[in-house]
């Protein structure tokens, strides 16, 4: 009997279980959790609504959502992508439904219904699963694999797969060590901006649907709705951007001037625009009367970035009031501060290096029977379902090549 383990009861490890029951029913899987329950972080996708996967239909070029390892991940797409994921959960009563932006989601919009389907499965199937027994050394055996837990336990196993997760908690994957694999540095990714800025923070839960946030200097930067908090900025956009700045931002010590174009149009495109609504009301009140679907409160703000006053009538505008007007609404620069709270979405850059693994089989290129799934890989994505999808692909290419390497024994 091929006996394997899978380190890390969560997402991928779950998904690399179920489908490894199924298409290598002679082996024994055994999965190893650190925590005392599995899936937890599974149960919280999507603030407990599960953003499952994406439909991809507006992705034109996978980099766009997956800053790092986006063309392991076209390769791995192309083997098991949404058509072979969806298949799979139907397989588990699991139909998944269609939000904005190509966001899918389970119909019943429940985390913890995704969760339950994954643990019966594996129950179903025989899996064993360890909880609250961490693993803490990987080595190699002759022809086998040694994993080593936290509570003394030492087991030999034919195929091990690393599915440990972001590599930020509970000891990342030290467990390798003696393996000597090459790690990329984890820093975080996929978090809000703290920014202090008191007229700022009071427009507390006002959003704008389609700004742009960009580091000046550089090409980082990333379009969608922007949030004020008060703690300062949060939504897709500024999530996007911490995903593509996800290093630059670490080596900074996350302080760095943050460009917003509240509007995104260019400059070339607001001035005329600001000049025309001018021409056409020179009697209104500029404080009374936006050329932009923007909230009163955030253009009073502007305005007053702008260093306009609040009783000026468009006629009395100017060409200075007209250029400052528009270098705020398109390029308003703040001072970040720092990262937001440990609280949101929140994934690792980093891990271990694609370098190591056989990109058709995410083996490991020197450690036979070695795999690695999930976000302990060196690949992260944006918001909307593209890490879960991540996770699934991984953890369905890490089943079946174990089963292809040991179905003929
Ligand atoms: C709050 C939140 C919401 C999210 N929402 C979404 C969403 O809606 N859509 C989306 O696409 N992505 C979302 N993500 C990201 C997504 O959840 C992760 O990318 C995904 O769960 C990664 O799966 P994984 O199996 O690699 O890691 P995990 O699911 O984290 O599982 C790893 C498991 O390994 C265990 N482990 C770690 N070290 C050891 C060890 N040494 N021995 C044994 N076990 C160990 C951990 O305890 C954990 O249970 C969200 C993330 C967070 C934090």
């Amino acid at each position: 009997m091929t006996r394997i383990a899978i380190i890390g009861g969560g997402t991928a490890g779950f998904f690399c279980a179920s489908l490894l029951s199924r298409d290598l029913p002679s082996s024994k899987v055994t999965i190893f959790e650190a925590g005392k329950r599995p899936m937890v972080k599974l149960g919280l996708t999507g603030g407990g609504r599960c953003n499952i996967s994406n439909t991809f239909e507006s992705v034109t070029d996978l980099r766009q959502v997956y800053p790092r390892g986006a063309s392991l991940m076209k390769r791995l797409l192309k083997e098991f992508g949404l058509t072979e994921t969806r298949k799979a959960f139907a397989a588990m009563g699991i139909e998944f439904e269609e939000e904005d932006a190509g966001r899918l989601f389970p119909a019943s919009r429940d985390a913890s219904q995704v969760v339950r389907a994954l643990l019966s499965c594996a129950r179903r199937s025989g899996v064993e699963l360890r909880c609250a027994d961490a693993v803490v050394a990987v080595q190699e055996s002759a022809t086998r694999i040694t994993v080593r837990t936290a509570s003394g336990t030492e087991e030999l196993f034919d195929a091990v797969v690393v599915a440990s997760g972001g590599c930020s908690s509970r000891g990342g994957l030290s467990f390798l060590e003696p393996l000597d694999i090459a790690l990329v540095e984890p820093v975080p990714s996929l978090f809000t901006l703290r920014i202090k800025d008191s007229s700022l923070n009071s427009l507390t839960g006002i959003s704008v649907p389609e700004a742009v946030v960009a580091i000046p200097g550089t090409s980082l930067r990333a379009t969608g709705a922007l949030l004020i908090t008060d703690w300062g900025l949060s939504g897709p956009c500024v999530l996007r951007l911490s995903s593509y700045a996800a290093r630059e931002l670490h080596a900074a010590s996350y302080r760095t001037p943050l460009m917003i174009n509240w509007i995104s149009f260019n400059e070339q495109e607001a001035r005329p625009a600001i000049a025309a609504f001018a021409a056409r009301e020179p009697q209104k009140m500029i404080a009374n009367s936006c050329p932009f679907a923007l909230p009163s409160r955030l253009w009073e703000h502007l305005l007053s970035r702008a260093g306009l006053r609040s009783d000026m009538r468009w006629a009395e505008l100017g060409s200075k009031g007209l250029s400052k007007l528009v270098s705020v609404l398109v390029s308003d620069v703040y001072e970040v501060l720092g990262k937001g709270a440990f609280k949101e979405e929140f994934v690792t850059c980093g891990g271990v290096s694609l370098s190591e693994v056989d990109s058709k089989t995410l083996g490991s290129r020197s450690h036979p029977g070695l795999y690695f799934a999930g976000e302990a890989l060196d690949i992260d994505a944006v918001t909307g379902g593209f890490n879960l999808q991540a996770a699934w692909t991984t953890g369905a290419i890490c089943a079946r090549s174990i089963a292809l390497s040991f179905s003929g024994e």
